[in-house]
């Protein structure tokens, strides 16, 4: 079976599978650990693993390495990339930083080495709230996605410029996909992702992190809820909540790249040491200290 050679090798190796919720659930299944992107960063940080085989899009496996620069980091499909993270480049960084020297450069996990590095810290949906109101009294500019950064800019009345960049999965959230919901599910509660349109999230009853939604959910005595993030959630959400009721929010929250590993990839993957992460030494120097100076404010 497929999955006895994944631990046969795995065990081997002395590699650790990381996967993110998003995968496809046999990926999150075979994952040593499943989680969002501030809670594998974590474990990338401090594995004893000599190998980490990343189940997700490259940027992660990218801050993987930063994080660890020591040990190999794999990402089983070369091809799983961020739309978001590309939405931004170190040329058009600099150049808003030469304009702007007085604001704090506040910039999302879903971005390249390259940008985090010019960066004063790097922030994930677990995170952003707290590290963003540890800067209230400065000009900030946050990368790259305009909706978590206009969302907390209204909700605390701060003064963040936004980059234009988005979450093609989020973004396309919708009112009239709220309604829809609603009126088929009156009692459920509204959970969404910050990635979301700002119009979006004020319906929301909850508005949090992949992880932050999890435990919402987990934790609440409500049975019925319709989940505004990526569908991989819901494997994770129905494991942990037998008896509750989980309805997506949209058919269209289902993220192409973080689909494209299946489980024969990360044997692959493991057997091959495909697809190796390597960053140039100055520029993971630069986009580590804006990962630790989170790891240290979060
Ligand atoms: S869900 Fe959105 S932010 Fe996450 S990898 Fe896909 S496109 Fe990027």
């Amino acid at each position: 079976m497929i999955q006895d050679e994944i631990l046969k090798l795995k065990k081997e190796k002395n590699a650790v599978i990381l996967a993110h919720y998003y995968q496809d659930k046999e990926v999150q299944d075979i994952a040593d650990y499943v989680g969002d992107s501030l809670a594998l960063s974590k474990i990338a940080a401090t594995t004893d693993a000599d190998l980490i085989v990343f189940c997700g899009v490259n940027f992660m496996a990218e801050t993987a390495k930063i994080l660890s620069p020591e040990k190999k980091v794999i990402l089983p499909v070369k091809e799983a990339l961020c739309p978001m993270a590309m939405m931004i480049t170190k040329k058009k960084l600099k150049r808003y930083k030469e304009a702007n020297p007085d604001r704090v450069v506040i910039c999302y996990v879903n971005s390249y080495a390259d940008v985090k590095a010019l960066s004063d810290v790097c922030v994930t949906s677990s995170n952003a709230e707290k590290i963003i109101m540890s800067y209230k009294d400065r000009k900030m500019l946050y990368i790259p996605d305009k909706n978590l950064g206009t969302y907390l800019a209204d909700k605390y009345n701060l003064d963040i410029d936004v980059w234009p960049g988005f979450c093609c999965i989020h973004n396309n959230l919708t009112v009239d996909d709220v309604l829809a919901l609603k009126e088929q599910h009156p009692s459920a509660l509204l959970l969404i992702h910050p990635e979301s349109p700002l119009a979006v999230l004020k319906m929301a009853d909850y508005v949090g992190s992949t992880k932050g939604i999890l435990d919402y959910a987990t934790a609440s005595e409500h049975e019925e809820f319709i989940i505004g993030t990526e569908d991989g959630i819901l494997h994770p959400l129905q494991k942990n909540n037998p008896n509750k009721k989980f309805y997506i929010l949209s058919s269209g929250l289902r993220c192409y790249d973080m689909k494209l590993t299946k489980i024969e990839d990360v044997l692959y993957a493991l057997q091959n040491e495909t697809y190796e992460i390597t960053v140039d030494p100055k520029t993971l120097e630069g986009a580590k200290k804006a990962l630790d100076k989170m790891m240290e404010m979060s």
